[in-house]
């Protein structure tokens, strides 16, 4: 008899149906004798809905009062599933995160979860009673609300395992597992059977949203147990989803196990910008102060003392890091400042990097073929990031998936 804890997603409790099927899922995890506890996101769309609401009325500098109308969401699918749960004759109780309670810092919309009181949860459990706690949500300091970035349901599923020592963390969503590429944009993708946790935080990091980027690193540090599978597969022996393991096999590593990317990208150019030292803390120093992250950065070799620095960032911060850098320009010298916001990063990743070389020439040779134009390329251990134009993100995710050999 083991203790699972089981998140679901947006899209698996979306209508009532939907739950309806979860609760039925719950119960014959119960009949084969295991503790459930279950966390879950708001209905599909609700978060969205309710995050658009808030931006006509003036979300800026509203982070309070944001947190509080984004945690509405889970507050009626926790509701619902306990609910659906009683009347399939198990006793249950829902929970906000203060009521556990999952205690966060005060930043809000993005914070981080610092510990958890777990005595309702194990009082529940004693009395075989279902927890059902609100994803994405905690409570911060003064006990304020506050909620956990985007996606954060599959951290609080973590976390809430490893404060249990949960078994294992079941992510259940809307595809049966992680896949070698976003299976909605390459159709020829493959599940994997497993996926080193490393590979699965690079691939979030850089933009897969199938498990958020905290959840994965939360889990690394502590060694949580974490499956991702389908909320959608009735069978539960087929459904084995895609399990992240702690520990690289002896087998030998594919060269790449997955290709992702991330929309959320743009680049500006400092061009002509006088190549002295110091420069570049003069540029990114006001963008650091701004609480704004710089991605990729790279500078030319410097002609006639003159050099072009370009960097990413985030889009929701362009327009915001344009006029800084235009300020720089008219304090420090300097052609121009050029922007664009429609680029992507596209990213293979693979722990099996580390042992071979020619995985970034095989990447810019596929690319090529198609006649797509790297920008930007940044490297580490495990990965390899370029940026390029967004109209040819679709192209470029499926040659490079192919080019590794990643199709079914
Ligand atoms: P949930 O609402 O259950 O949290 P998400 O929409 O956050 O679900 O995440 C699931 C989605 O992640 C899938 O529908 C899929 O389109 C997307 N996705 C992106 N990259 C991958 C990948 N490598 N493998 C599987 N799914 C992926
Ligand atoms: N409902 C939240 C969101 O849409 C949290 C989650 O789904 O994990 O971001
Ligand atoms: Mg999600």
């Amino acid at each position: 008899m083991a203790l699972y804890v089981q998140k679901y997603g947006g899209t698996s409790v979306g209508s009532l149906e939907r739950i309806e099927s979860v609760a039925d899922r719950i119960d014959r995890w119960l009949a084969s004798g295991h503790r459930v506890v279950v966390v879950v996101s708001a209905m599909a769309g609700e978060t969205d809905r309710l995050i658009d609401m808030g931006g006509r009325l003036g979300a800026e500098g509203g982070g309070r009062e944001m947190d509080m109308l984004m945690s509405a969401g889970e507050q009626v699918s926790i509701a619902l599933l306990a609910l659906a749960l009683r009347a399939r004759g198990h006793a249950s109780r829902s929970y906000l995160g203060s009521q556990v309670a999952i205690r966060t810092d005060g930043s809000h919309m993005r914070a981080r979860i610092v510990d958890m009181d777990t005595r309702h949860l194990s009082a529940d459990l004693d009395k075989s009673v279902v927890p059902v706690i609100a994803g994405f949500q905690g409570v911060g300091p003064d006990g304020e609300i506050t909620t956990l970035g985007r996606g954060g349901s599959d951290t609080t599923a973590v976390a809430v395992a490893y404060a249990l020592k949960a078994h294992e963390c079941q992510i259940f969503t809307d595809v049966d597992g992680v896949y070698t590429a976003d299976p909605r944009i390459v159709s020829s993708a493959r599940r994997l059977d497993a996926i080193t946790i490393e590979e699965m935080q690079e691939l979030s990091s850089l933009g897969s949203k199938v498990l958020a980027v905290r959840s994965v690193e939360f889990a690394n540090k502590y060694k949580v147990p974490l499956r991702v599978l389908s909320s959608f597969v009735e069978d539960d022996s087929q459904n084995t989803g895609t399990l992240i393991t702690h520990e690289e096999t002896a087998m030998e590593q594919p060269l790449v196990s997955g290709v992702t990317y991330s929309k959320d990208e743009a680049k500006i150019t400092f061009v002509g910008v006088p190549d002295t030292p110091g420069v570049a803390s003069d540029i990114l120093g006001p963008v650091g102060d701004a609480g704004i992250e710089v991605d990729m950065i790279v500078q030319n070799t410097a002609l006639d003392g003159h050099t072009d620095f370009t960097f990413t960032v985030r889009r929701q911060d362009f327009s915001h890091v344009m006029r800084l850098v235009r300020d720089v320009r008219d304090r420090v010298g300097g052609r121009e400042v050029v922007g664009d916001d429609d680029i992507v990063k596209l990213s293979v990743v693979g722990v099996g990097m580390r042992s071979h070389a020619g995985v970034a020439t095989k990447m810019f040779d596929a690319l090529a073929k198609e006649g797509i134009n790297i920008q930007m390329v940044s490297t580490s251990e495990i990965k390899i990031s370029v940026v390029i134009a967004e109209r040819y993100l679709e192209l470029g995710v499926r040659c490079v998936h192919s080019a590794f050999g990643l199709d079914q």
